[in-house]
């Protein structure tokens, strides 16, 4: 079971994408949480991403690429993934897909979206960032980020609509009803149903 989440920062990608991972006995692989890993080492990958994270701005397609791509084959080859903030642009679906070409053990079987207003992802954001554990959960940069996503990432829901593999939840009901929507909605695809 191959699945992506698309959603944006403060949708509650994160928490559902490991609830899935668990489910469907699957890989969970969080872009985010890569970069943050490397930039903690202060690894060459690290350095080269930290600015870019600290603004809220994406990171070259090439830097993401190597820390995701071959994980991502990896956990496919080992029965799928839960992908969680890549692709985030049209580009980097069409190159990932370029650079693994049409392997049938990668091929996707949902791209899962969670509705979210901006206001409420707003707080989301700014609760978490009392909790002060994140360098790019700041008020300017949370704007910068929901501005990014709009522009940047949005446009691959339509991508994926159109290759019939969207399941849009409505992500500001609770945690667990969200999740309970989830499974309903993919353990049909599992199933082949
Ligand atoms: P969120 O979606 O809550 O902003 P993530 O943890 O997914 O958080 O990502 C944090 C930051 O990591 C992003 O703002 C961006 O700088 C970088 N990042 C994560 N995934 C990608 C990606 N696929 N392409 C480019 N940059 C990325």
């Amino acid at each position: 079971m191959n699945i992506l989440m698309v959603a944006a920062p403060g949708a509650g990608k994160g928490t559902q994408a490991s609830r899935l991972a668990e489910r469907y006995g699957v890989e969970h692989l969080a872009s985010g949480d890569l970069l943050r890993h490397e930039l903690a080492l202060g690894s060459a990958i690290g350095r080269a991403a930290a600015s870019y994270v600290e603004r809220g701005d994406l990171v070259p397609d090439e830097l993401v690429m190597r820390l995701v791509l071959d994980r991502a084959v990896t956990a496919a080859g080992r029965g799928g993934y839960v992908l969680d903030g890549f692709p985030r642009t049209r580009q980097q679906a069409e190159e990932a897909y370029a650079m693994t070409g049409q392997q049938e053990h990668l091929t996707l079987d949902a791209v899962v979206h969670l509705e979210v207003a901006h206001d409420e992802l707003r707080r989301r954001m700014l609760a978490r960032a009392s909790a002060g554990d994140r360098i790019d959960d700041r008020h300017a940069v949370i704007d910068h980020r929901l501005d990014v996503y709009d522009r940047q990432t949005q446009p691959l829901l339509e991508y994926y609509r159109d290759r019939g593999l969207l399941v849009c939840v409505d992500g500001e009901r609770p945690v667990d009803e969200v999740t309970q929507l989830l499974f309903d909605a993919l353990d049909g695809v599992r199933s082949g149903g």
